[in-house]
């Protein structure tokens, strides 16, 4: 049913043509001037206009410039009188004519066929409308673009994809388009090549990702766009922002590809390991725990149920919060896996040690959707050491713990521990590398292991000793089941004869000696660590007394290990605390008796213990390494000091110090530095400063030692030789450094007796040095007759308490005032002479 406008007119009425029409089932709204029809098309929509008048032809026109023929059909009826009204209807705009007289069969198939175009018009809007809506809210760009690459159409959509919102008014013809697009794009010519492929295979659909400049990514589809009659005309494009999705399958895909690998990494080293293994659904909060991770622990397969608390409950407490700490580091991204150690519960109540490895799998959202990874018990790798396969301490204090609860119940049941360390393993591992070094050790644990089983396996029966290594050159044994202390140091007795002869290893023939410490149970012990503790003890003193050798432990080594630990914690405190101070002992000219400068010695000014001689001290201070910060503290000090009382005190030659070097100092790189340094500082002239070295320290590494004492020369400082006499070099030999001084050992001084009497060898001494250009001083000079032959041998200097006991720098203050007073710096050594002539 359609709605018609008739335009009757004054003599013509369209009474017939309307009744046929509203027969038909069409409305008929009937007006009969122009002004009404005009504005009943206004005011309602009709399908389509008769005009039956020939004034209607103004009517058409009018009607004309507000809807299109499609829009609005419109048929004239023209007159009988005018034969051409039909044409020039047709010319303005009506969409078909009849003329008068009507017959009205044609005049309503023309209707009709108007009434049909109409429709299939309006049909074909509606879909295009449709069209259009669906084009608009799709959530792909669209572009239609025809051969010539004109944009035919597209949609917001599309330049919102391409960022080109606002910069687009007009479809771009041609070039333009193209250009517009390809400057978005960060590799246009990718897709340039793939528009020309297309140009020559137009049937072709496409797919392709397109890169933008702004990082994002569109996955661009087309299709050709074909005419009705199949001719090709160009094409249609959809772009979509893949960029979040694209992001979601990369991760996805790394998931997948670090889970693949970890799934088979996984399955091999279930395979190989019979490893347990997990699942934890972090979305649910339960775990899959395999039967395997839970037959580790000694549970069946009912017998666990599926909620995190049955691992994290099994957990070590010690290890409980590192475990935690370790699961959410990686949740949180923090670390690439997961991975721990630590202990847990078995069924049986023993503690088992269990690697745990995982990975966090993340959902397309990237939230972390679960966990899962495999268990494995390590306790066995736990207790040995991985070089040697040797039980590790672990292992070693487990079976010691078991020897001490088995001593206890059987009275006749004795064991000793041995800790031994090698002697100069360090020496072999700098000097022929940690390769070597490895071997090495491999090489000793073999020898120890197979010196064990051949000792006394016939006197001890039943035995089961242990050998371990602890770590580094540690090693430590359990020897079981002795008789006696004798069977242990017996068995000591035969590893230093072993270990004594030379190994070769990686074409090295090494030589290689053990300090042993050994502790009997026979003490009484509660706890694995104390034995153990007092056996290293022992060893401690072994090394201390010279090394290759063996000590049993007693008591009152405790209380020396106990001493010396409150003895290094002092010392560290006592720098801070300003406890060290210096004295210094008067040198003195023997020809003239002129106090020529004073040597330093450090001494510690301890809260409790009162002055502590460097005895006590310096050794630890050197093993510590401390002693580099008190070798400093005693530099400076001295210089500043030896400074201070030469202005006060000037004399000519003026007043010099000599300064106590330890190895240790010598090894320092910037050793050089920090002398020249403080004699800037302290504004010391260098020759008024001597170092003393002692001899041993110069056979250990004769090149560098060399370079070093000739650096020390070109600040000037002169260097003396301390203690000469107790070492083991030659005269000959020393000659090769720049030394200027040599101290002849006290040792050697006070052989020297009343009558002048074993006085032979300092002469010889003497006579040596100065063949050598050196200068002499005597130390430990305490009677006159040592002056007076010193003197005789030519021994420029000498010290000792016959001048004076290092003193306070106060007292030393004083003495230099008090003789400073007296217009000498002498000690009265002529009367020396004289009173023993007489
Ligand atoms: P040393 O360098 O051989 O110092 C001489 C030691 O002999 C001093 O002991 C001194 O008090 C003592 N002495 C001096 N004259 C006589 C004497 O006539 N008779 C006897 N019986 N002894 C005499 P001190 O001060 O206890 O120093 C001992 C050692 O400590 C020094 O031996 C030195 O090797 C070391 N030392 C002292 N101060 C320092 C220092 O600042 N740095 C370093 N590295 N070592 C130092
Ligand atoms: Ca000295
Ligand atoms: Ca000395």
């Amino acid at each position: 049913m359609a709605s018609i406008l008739l335009l009757e007119d004054n003599d013509l009425n369209g009474d017939k043509l309307a009744g046929c029409l509203e027969f038909r089932g069409h409305a008929v709204t009937r007006v009969h001037d122009g002004p009404h029809a005009l504005r009943a098309v206004v005011s309602r929509v009709f399908d389509l206009v008769v005009l039956y008048t020939a004034t209607g032809m103004d009517v058409l026109r009018m009607l004309r410039q507000a809807n299109s023929a499609l829009e609005l059909p419109i048929i004239m009826i023209t007159s009988k009188d005018c034969s051409d009204g039909g044409v020039e209807a047709l010319k303005e705009g009506a969409n078909d004519y009849l003329t008068q007289p009507i017959d009205l069969n044609v005049a309503l198939a023309r209707i009709d066929k108007q009434l049909v175009l109409k429709k299939s018009h309006h049909d074909l809007n509606y879909e295009k409308l449709l069209l259009n809506c669906q084009i608009e809210v799709s959530p792909d760009g669209i572009l239609a673009i025809s051969n010539e690459g004109d944009w035919l159409s597209f949609n917001r959509r599309f330049l919102e994809v391409w960022d080109l919102t606002g910069q687009v008014s007009s479809e771009p013809a041609g070039q333009k388009g193209f250009e517009l697009l390809l400057s978005k794009l960060s590799n246009p010519e990718h897709f340039a090549s793939v528009l020309a492929g297309l140009a020559d295979r137009p049937d072709e659909r496409s797919w392709d990702e397109l890169q933008l400049g702004d990082g994002r990514t569109l996955e661009g589809h087309s299709v050709p766009f074909l005419d009705p009659r199949g001719i090709h005309q160009g094409r249609v494009w959809y772009f979509r922002d893949v960029t979040n999705r694209k992001w979601a399958e990369e991760a996805q895909l790394e998931t997948e590809i670090a889970l693949g690998e970890s799934e088979e990494r996984y399955a091999l080293a279930a395979k190989a390991a019979n490893d347990g293994l997990w699942d934890w659904n972090l979305k649910t909060d339960q775990i899959y725990f395999s039967p395997r991770w839970k037959s580790m622990l000694g549970y069946e397969e009912g017998e666990i149920g599926n909620q995190p608390d049955e691992w994290f409950k099994r957990i070590h407490p010690e290890d409980l919060d590192r475990v935690k700490r370790a699961v959410a580091d990686h949740l949180e991204g923090q670390s690439p896996n997961y991975q721990t150690e630590h202990r847990m519960m078995h069924r049986n109540g023993n503690f088992r040690w269990i690697l745990s490895r995982g990975l966090a799998i993340r959902d397309e959202a990237g939230t972390n959707a679960r966990m899962a990874g495999s268990q494995t018990d390590i306790t066995g790798g736990k207790v040995s050491d991985p070089l040697t396969g040797l039980p590790n301490r672990l292992l070693f204090l487990e079976r010691l713990e078991w020897a001490i609860k088995k001593s206890k119940r059987d009275k006749d049941y004795l064991f000793a521990v041995f800790f031994l360390d090698l002697d100069r393993f360090k020496l072999i591992n700098d000097s022929l590398g940690h390769g070597i070094g490895d071997q090495f050790l491999v090489c000793i644990a073999q020898k120890l292991d197979s010196c064990l089983r051949s000792t006394d396996a016939v006197a001890r029966f039943e035995q089961e000793d242990v050998l371990a290594r602890l770590g580094g050159d540690e090693f430590t044994i359990l020897l079981d089941g002795i008789k006696h202390v004798r069977d242990a140091t017996r068995v000591a007795e035969r590893l230093q004869k072993q270990l004594s002869l030379p190994l070769t290893v990686g074409g090295h023939e090494v030589f290689t000696s053990a300090s042993i410490g050994i502790a009997v149970s026979a003490t009484g012990y509660e706890h694995a660590e104390e034995i153990l503790r007092d056996a290293d003890t022992a060893m401690y003193r072994a090394k201390m007394l010279g090394k290759s050798r063996f000590e049993l432990f007693d008591p009152t080594m405790r209380e020396h290990a106990v001493a010396r630990m409150t003895l290094e914690t002092d010392l560290r405190k006592a720098l801070e605390r300003n406890e060290f101070l210096l004295y210094y002992q008067p040198i003195v000219s023997l020809d003239s008796g002129a106090l020529i400068g004073f040597e330093a010695l450090a001494r510690w000014q301890h809260p409790e213990r009162g002055l502590v001689p460097p005895s006590e001290f310096i050794s630890v201070a050197e093993e510590t390494g401390m002693i580099l910060a008190i070798g400093n503290w005693v530099l400076t000090e001295a210089c500043c000091q030896i400074k201070a009382w030469q202005s006060e005190f000037p004399q000519n030659p003026p007043l010099m110090v000599s300064v106590n070097l330890s190895g240790k100092q010598f090894t320092q790189l910037d050793f050089i530095k920090g002398v020249s340094q403080t004699l800037r500082e302290s504004g010391l002239d260098g020759h008024c400063l001597k170092l003393e070295i002692t001899e041993s320290l110069l056979m250990e590494n004769v090149e560098v030692i060399t370079a070093m004492l000739m650096q020390i020369k070109a600040l000037g400082v002169r260097l003396g030789i301390d203690d000469f006499g107790t070492g083991y070099s030659s005269l000959s030999y020393l000659h090769r450094f720049p030394f200027d001084t040599l101290k002849v050992d006290r040792s050697f001084v006070s052989l020297v007796g009343p009558q002048g009497q074993n006085s032979e060898i300092v002469k010889t001494i003497v006579t040596l040095a100065h063949n050598l250009n050196f200068d002499v001083i005597a130390e430990g000079v305490e009677t006159a007759e040592q002056v007076f032959q010193l003197r005789a041998f030519g021994c420029e200097l000498g010290q000792g308490y016959f001048f004076s006991q290092p003193i306070s720098a106060a007292k030393a203050s004083d003495l230099l005032a008090q003789r400073q007073q007296e217009w000498q710096m002498i000690w009265p050594l002529t009367s020396v002479g004289q009173e023993l002539h007489a």
